[in-house]
C-alpha cells in the first residue's frame, strides 16, 4: 500500500501572514485507504494546512500535488474538481431546506440533481454504508450538530471526493458520539478514501490514525506511519516540546496573600445543557498567576464564562473578600472587579465599523464625558500614554477594529482589560496567535500586574506558557480540576499526563 502515489500531498508549503509563519516548508501526504492525524496545540498551524490543501489560500512556498502531479488550487471549487472534500462542521448547509436538497446543491452533476428520487436513494444507501444515519427528507434545521456533520460527510462522498479534510470534526460531538464517527472514518478509510484528520485529542489519534503528524508552532516536528510505537507520552513530548525551563521568573507560592477568589463545589454545564465541570474548587490569592491547563473542550471556557458572570452557575458557590455573589452576572462581576479577555476576541470582542479607540473605550480606558458625548481628545491621550498599550503595539487608534488582523485584535483587547486595573483578571489565551516577541512581552505584563497585587487565572494550552510565568497550576480534564500545583517542584510531563488521563 504504501508505494502508491498520495492522492493528495504537501511539499515544503509555506505560509506567512505578516511576520508570523503559520506554516513553514510543511510536508504532508495523505494516501488513499489511511487516515493521517495531524496532531497540534492551538496555533500550531494546522487549519491553516488545512486550508491551502482546500484552495482556500494559496501558499508562499512549496506546492501541492495529486496523485504526483504538482496542482494550483486557487480555489475550493479547484480542490473540489480534484476530488478534495472538506467536511464543515454545520454552517454550510441551508438550515430551511431538507438533507437530499442539501445535498442536491453540492453536486457537480446536474443529471443527479435533477433526479430527487434517485438520489434519495443513493443518499441512503451511501448512508448505510458508512454508518451515517439521516433521514433524507429531514429539514436541516431540525437536525442535531452531530447529524449536520454526517450530512457535510455525505455532500463530500456523494460529490466523489476522493479525499476527506476534516478539521477538528469532533470538537463539536458529544464524547458518546465520538467512537461512532470515528467508526466511520475507518470504514471510509477501508474503501479507499484518503482521510486528513486534524485534532488535538490524542485518543482519537491512537484509536484510528494510521499515520500522524505533529506540528508545532508552524512546523513538522514529528511524523510517523509506525503507530505501534506511538503511546501518549510520546506524543505529548511532540506536542509540548523541550521544555526550557523559565529563566528566573520570580514565584509567588509560599508567599500567598489570602484568597481573593474562592470557587467552592461549582458544577456547569456545556452549551447543550450537559455537565461539563462538576465539585470545582479551588482559590486565587491577589498578586497571584493561577495558571489553567487542559486540553481545550474539557470545561476551560464554561468555567471562564462561569467567572464572568456569563454562564448560569449549576451547583456551588463563587465568593469574593468571602462574600458570596448570589446571581453573578457580567455586571456583578465587573463591579466586583472581575475582567475577562476572551478566548475568541475577533469573535467575541469586535465591533464592526468601530475604531482601535472607540473599542478601548467601550468598557475599557476611562471616557471623560463633554456635553452629551465622550471627550475623545483625553481618550486619545490617554490611549497614547497607556504603557500596555505601547508594550504591546496596540494598532494606532484610528484604524477600524475589524480589519485587523488576529494578532493585533489580541494585544488590543489585552491593553483595554489592562486598562481597566482589574482585581481579577480572567485571561484566555492571552498569547494566542502573537508571535514571541508580543508573547514574550504579554508575560511580562502579567508579571507585572501580578506584582502590584493583580490575581490573574491564566487559561493556556501552551504548558511551556503556564510553566513560564505561573505561580501555581491547575489541571482540567475529566470534568474535575485538580488540587494546586507547584511547578516549581512538579515535572511538566506529569502535568501533561495529567492533562490527557481518563480517570478522575
Ligand atoms: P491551529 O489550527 O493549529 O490552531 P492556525 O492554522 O489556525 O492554527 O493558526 C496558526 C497561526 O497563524 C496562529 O498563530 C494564528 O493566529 C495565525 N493565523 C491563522 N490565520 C490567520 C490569518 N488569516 N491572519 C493572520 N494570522 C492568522
Ligand atoms: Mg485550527
Amino acid at each position: 500500500m504504501q508505494e502508491q502515489l498520495p492522492l493528495l500531498e504537501a511539499r515544503e508549503i509555506t505560509k506567512r501572514f505578516g511576520d508570523l509563519v503559520a506554516n513553514q516548508e510543511i510536508d504532508l501526504p495523505i494516501y488513499g485507504g489511511e487516515i493521517h492525524a495531524v496532531l497540534g496545540e492551538n496555533g500550531a498551524g494546522k487549519s491553516t494546512l488545512m486550508k491551502m490543501l482546500y484552495g482556500v489560500y494559496e501558499p508562499d512556498g512549496g506546492a501541492i500535488y495529486a496523485q504526483g502531479t504538482q496542482v494550483r488550487m486557487a480555489s475550493p471549487a479547484d480542490a473540489r474538481r480534484h476530488g478534495i472534500g472538506m467536511v464543515f462542521q454545520n454552517y454550510r448547509l441551508a438550515p430551511a431546506m431538507t438533507v437530499w436538497e442539501n445535498v442536491a446543491l453540492a453536486l457537480p452533476n446536474l443529471q443527479a440533481r435533477l433526479n430527487p428520487r434517485a438520489l434519495r436513494q443513493r443518499i441512503l444507501d451511501t448512508a448505510a454504508q458508512y454508518g451515517l444515519s439521516v433521514d433524507p427528507d429531514a429539514a436541516v434545521w431540525q437536525l442535531d450538530v452531530g447529524q449536520r456533520q454526517r450530512v457535510e460527510i455525505l455532500k463530500v462522498l456523494l460529490s466523489e471526493a476522493r479525499v476527506l479534510l476534516l478539521d477538528e470534526p469532533t470538537s463539536v460531538l458529544a464524547v458518546t458520539e465520538v467512537d461512532d464517527f470515528l467508526a466511520i472514518l475507518r470504514r471510509l478509510r477501508d474503501e479507499g478514501y484518503g482521510i486528513l484528520l486534524v485534532t488535538h485529542k490524542i485518543r482519537e489519534v491512537l484509536a484510528c490514525a494510521d499515520r500522524t503528524t505533529v506540528m508545532r508552532a508552524g512546523r513538522v516536528v514529528f511524523s510517523t506511519n509506525q503507530m505501534a510505537e506511538l503511546d501518549e507520552p510520546k506524543l505529548i513530548n511532540h506536542m509540548v516540546g523541550e521544555w526550557v525551563p523559565p529563566a528566573s521568573v520570580a514565584r509567588h507560592v509560599d508567599t500567598l496573600a489570602a484568597p481573593l477568589l474562592r470557587v467552592v463545589d461549582l458544577a456547569i454545564h456545556d452549551d447543550r445543557d450537559r455537565p461539563i465541570l462538576s465539585k470545582i474548587n479551588f482559590t486565587l490569592s491577589p498578586g497571584e498567576i493561577l495558571g489553567v491547563a487542559g486540553i481545550s473542550g474539557n470545561g476551560q471556557r464554561e468555567l471562564a464564562e462561569a467567572l464572568l458572570g456569563l454562564r448560569p452557575i449549576h451547583q456551588g458557590q463563587i465568593l469574593i473578600n468571602d462574600q458570596p455573589l448570589s446571581h453573578p452576572s457580567p455586571v456583578s462581576m465587573l463591579d466586583a472587579g472581575v475582567v475577562g479577555i476572551p478566548e475568541n476576541p475577533v469573535e467575541e470582542a469586535i465591533v464592526p465599523g468601530l475604531t482601535v479607540l472607540e473599542h478601548m473605550v467601550l468598557g475599557g480606558l476611562e471616557a471623560k464625558r463633554r456635553g452629551m458625548g465622550i471627550d475623545w481628545s483625553t481618550v486619545a491621550q490617554a490611549f497614547k500614554t497607556l504603557p500596555e498599550a505601547n508594550t504591546l503595539r496596540v494598532a494606532a487608534a484610528e484604524r477600524r477594529a475589524d480589519g485587523l488582523s488576529g494578532g493585533n485584535v489580541q494585544r488590543m483587547i489585552l491593553s483595554r482589560a489592562l486598562a481597566r486595573k482589574p482585581r481579577i483578571l480572567i485571561a484566555s489565551y492571552p498569547s494566542r496567535g502573537l508571535d514571541i516577541a508580543t508573547t514574550r512581552a504579554v508575560h511580562q505584563i502579567l508579571l507585572a500586574h501580578r506584582d502590584q497585587g493583580t490575581a490573574i487565572l491564566l487559561f493556556s494550552e501552551d504548558l511551556n506558557e503556564l510553566y513560564a510565568i505561573s505561580d501555581r497550576l491547575l489541571v482540567v480534564s475529566h470534568e474535575r480540576v485538580s488540587a494546586p500545583i507547584d511547578p516549581r517542584t512538579v515535572d511538566i510531563y506529569q502535568v501533561a499526563a495529567q492533562m490527557v488521563t481518563r480517570s478522575h
